[in-house]
């Protein structure tokens, strides 16, 4: 593969253009039919609820992957141009585990399960051994329709936790079944090595069409429940998508996949409950790759554009869209001199240096892979084909693995991180819709079940 340079020229074509296109501010406005909807927000009974869950989204990364729409299509994020736009109530959610200030996404996605903190690594069984019904049984009771769209294993702790009841999140074959037993109708994501060929042979004896593809995806009518599974593990990241060809094929996007899951659902009488997550910021963080991160984002908020064009149809739609906890503590510094005697402009190097990133194509995850084993020499070559970025003489001999080129990062793109672990930070928190209301600008995460319940009139 050709390695793509940043030049000195490009340098300074990006650097006039960086603060113009900043400034350019807004965006194609949303559709006139949702702000039509819109005049419905907040009233009556939510005959759908959307749930959407960007695992590990810290208020950073939602801020980065809205500049690099803008940079790459001279658009804001759907998410923020949500916000300028919709009558959205906007808040914030503390995220709190009952064992710990930082919570996993297991504990997190059971207060959204049974509306209870309990201790990270469960699914929906309390301190003190209750297993209260989840949010799915709830809803399913009631006569709607349940969804989970995912991009890591279908059984991961997020959508695990709407559903399912199990002493380990990591006990994925345990929680396989259980979707069928509780009859979630559309279930999309990664992760056959949790299927094994009885368990799919089980769910097709009880009508679900078995997807493997994305093609598979896009030719399905949504005509009877489903599940589809696109990967052994997880979906591969965004950017692997995005510049793998044969990843591409096979893999559908976070959007498509919600868009197919829409095509099921709405087609019954009495409404659905759909979760939607970006699953793979949270991984990317955890590796502090910085792309891998913003591109998950961007594939998340594509998803969101998918869900509101819906919602101009079906206003009877509650929407949420939150985060269940940070991850990394990733942040884009200012690059270039403080001090202003007699150097120029104070950061001026930052959105030059942030720009670069738009030149990497593979994820970490990937660049691992391709380079395990590799001497020092080869992994630096790769590294350069992997991000496009030239590093100085200097540098250059330090860069023989992926610890040391996240160590070189920083001076380069202006991104650094506080861990690989999660964080506490509270987190993005939009209900949009009938029941929006009764959301707060500030709220614990396990306050959010019973109004979600109420919202929906389940509760
Ligand atoms: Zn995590």
């Amino acid at each position: 593969m050709p390695t793509p340079r940043t030049s000195r020229r490009d340098f300074l074509r990006l650097a006039g253009l960086g603060s113009a296109i900043l400034g350019a501010g807004a965006s194609r406005a949303l559709g006139a039919d949702t702000r039509a909807a819109a005049a419905n927000a907040g009233q009556g009974r939510a005959k759908n609820v959307i749930f959407m869950v960007s695992d590990g989204m810290s208020v950073s990364t939602l801020g980065l992957a809205d500049a690099w729409t803008r940079f790459a299509k001279g658009e804001s994020s759907r998410w923020l141009q949500m916000y300028r736009e919709l009558p959205v109530v906007r808040g914030l959610s503390e995220t709190a585990s009952a064992n710990s200030m930082v919570t996993d996404s297991a504990a997190a996605a059971s207060c959204w399960g049974i509306g209870e903190r309990i201790t990270n690594g469960v699914i929906n069984i309390t301190p003190d051994g209750r297993r209260p019904t989840t949010l799915l049984q709830k809803m399913k009771a009631a006569g709607r329709r349940t969804g989970l769209v995912t991009t890591a294993t279908v059984t991961h702790a997020t959508p695990a936790g709407f559903v399912a009841t199990i002493e380990k999140r990591s006990d994925q074959k345990g929680i396989a079944p259980q979707y069928l037993e509780r009859g979630v109708d559309v279930i999309l994501g990664g992760g056959t090595d949790y299927f094994s060929a009885e368990l799919v042979a089980d769910y097709r004896k009880a009508g679900y069409a078995h997807l493997a593809s994305r093609k598979d995806l896009l030719g399905w009518k949504g005509d009877s429940p489903a599940l589809g599974l696109f990967s052994k593990s997880h979906v591969p990241f965004e950017v692997d998508r995005l510049h793998d060809a044969s990843v591409g094929a096979q893999t559908p996007s976070l959007s498509e996949m919600t868009e197919a899951a829409l095509r099921r659902l709405s087609g019954g009488p009495d409404g659905f409950f759909l979760m939607v997550e970006g699953a793979r910021i949270d991984h990317a963080c955890h590796g502090n790759d910085p792309v891998g991160a913003i591109l998950d984002q961007v594939a998340f908020d594509a998803a969101i554009a998918t869900v509101l064009k819906f919602i101009e149809s079906h206003p009877d739609t509650l929407l949420i869209i939150t985060a269940d906890h940070g991850t990394g503590g990733l942040q884009l510094n200012g690059v270039g001199n403080e001090d202003l005697v007699g150097k120029g402009p104070a950061y001026q190097g930052t959105t030059e240096a942030f720009r670069r990133l738009m030149k990497f194509n593979r994820s970490q995850e990937v660049l691992g892979r391709l380079t395990k084993g590799l001497d020092p020499k080869k992994f630096l070559a790769a590294a350069q084909d992997a991000t496009g970025l030239e590093f100085s003489a200097a540098d250059a001999p330090k860069v023989s693995s992926l610890k040391t080129l996240n160590e070189a990062l920083p001076k380069y793109v202006g991104i650094s991180w506080t861990s690989k672990n999660h964080t506490a930070d509270p987190v993005e928190f939009a209900a949009y819709g009938p029941g929006a209301g009764s959301f707060l600008p500030f709220q614990r995460n396990d306050e959010v079940h019973v109004k979600v319940l109420r919202a929906a009139g389940v509760a």
